[in-house]
């Protein structure tokens, strides 16, 4: 889904299968003497292990939650392995998906790869005498308490980056292709194009943690954000003014709180993101209900941040307008659209996500 062309190797399927197939004996000693025994599995690591430990435990109630999106049908259709990992899946008696969309997504590609009977009403699937249930539950955070939201930001942080310009826009993100950094970069320079005004009065600060170094992909990617940062430094830079920041390292949360609270903007550009946390941890963040949050549309949290500015994240001209209405946004409509936000992730935190999923998997028979 972000455009970069899969590569299917035997060799890592049957690893794959090893790997589930030790989890989930590890799993079945584990729950050997426990009656109808619950059991949650994460993401995609893990798509054959519901079958599996359905096949020796029918009596186990099985939930996964599938932390990234689900594609379209004609696109998973690619995959050599699709019904494996489809059948693997419909092990579990409940599948949670961050949105309807996703979930509607894996009914269809179910309806084209595997035989079954498809009940839109319920939204399940029979198969072999088994129902499984396909539910939305938007993964949120915990919404700070009381102490955390009378703390004040500390300034210093951005005088130790050397950050002095009147404006700040963040990026929070592990560096990674699907996040969308060069195009939020490139978004970014369309703005001192087209405005040469915000010219030396504000700062891009990405924060840019390392991730599976060890995979070439992402290598190739944490160069081309090097690259495109330091070409556009080079490009408007000054001898005071370095319109990039760029952190490649992992920041604390307690860090990117006092970032989110001094930031005017935080943006979001993911190519594809399942739901995407920190769009929500930014509003969380904002006791004094005032920052934008721009935000892909190709995010889950797109669905629930109603008060964000929602965009394209392919189109540099779209980013940069957006990025030009937020530094220009009224506080009055800041503060609007800031409140929407924070009352969505504080009526459905993390604490409400366990709990609706736990009730709808206790409540399936
Ligand atoms: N994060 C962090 N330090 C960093 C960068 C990110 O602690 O330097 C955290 C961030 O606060 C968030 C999570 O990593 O809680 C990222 O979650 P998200 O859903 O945005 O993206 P993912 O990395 O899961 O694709």
């Amino acid at each position: 889904m972000a455009h970069v062309r899969p590569e299917f190797r035997k060799e890592d399927w049957t690893e794959y299968r090893k790997v589930n197939g030790l989890f989930a004996k590890t799993l079945l000693d584990e729950i050997r003497h426990i009656e109808r025994p619950i059991v949650l599995v994460q993401d995609y690591h893990l798509a054959l292990v519901p079958a599996m430990i359905k096949k020796s435990r029918p009596d186990a109630q099985i939930a996964m939650f599938w932390h990234i999106p689900w594609p379209s049908a004609a696109q998973f259709s690619i995959c050599p392995w699709r019904k494996e990992i489809l059948e693997g899946m419909l092990g579990a008696d409940l599948l949670g998906f961050h949105t309807q969309q996703y979930g509607n997504n894996f009914m269809d590609t179910v309806g084209n790869e595997v035989e079954s009977r498809i009940d839109y009403e319920h939204f399940s699937i029979f198969r072999d005498d088994h129902r499984t249930f396909v539910k939305p539950l938007p993964i949120s955070i915990a919404f700070p308490g009381s102490a955390e939201r009378l703390e004040q930001p500390d300034r210093s942080i951005l005088l130790h980056l050397n950050i002095h310009t009147p404006h700040l826009i963040l990026g929070v993100d592990r560096l990674d292709y699907i996040k969308g950094i060069p195009e939020r970069f490139r978004g970014f320079e369309f703005l001192l194009d087209a405005h040469p005004e915000y010219r030396e009065k504000l700062t891009m600060l990405q924060i840019a943690s390392p991730t599976r170094e060890s995979v070439e992909k992402y290598t190739e990617y944490r160069e081309l954000v090097r690259k495109e940062a330091e070409r556009i430094n080079e490009k408007f830079g000054t001898r005071d003014w370095k319109p990039i920041t760029l952190e490649e390292r992992s920041y604390s949360h307690a860090e990117l709180r006092q970032l989110y609270q001094l930031a005017n903007v935080c943006t979001v550009t993911s190519l594809h993101d399942g739901m995407n946390l920190v769009a929500k941890e930014f509003a969380a963040a904002r006791n004094d209900e005032s920052g934008v949050l721009i935000l892909s549309q190709f995010t889950g949290a797109s669905h629930d941040m109603k008060g964000a500015l929602i965009i394209n994240p392919y189109s540099a001209e779209e980013t940069s307008s957006a990025l030009n209405t937020a530094l220009s946004m009224p506080k009055a409509e800041q503060h609007r659209r800031m409140k929407t936000m924070r009352a969505s992730v504080r009526d459905y935190n993390i604490y409400r996500w366990s709990a609706e999923l736990i009730k709808a998997l206790s409540q399936l028979d």
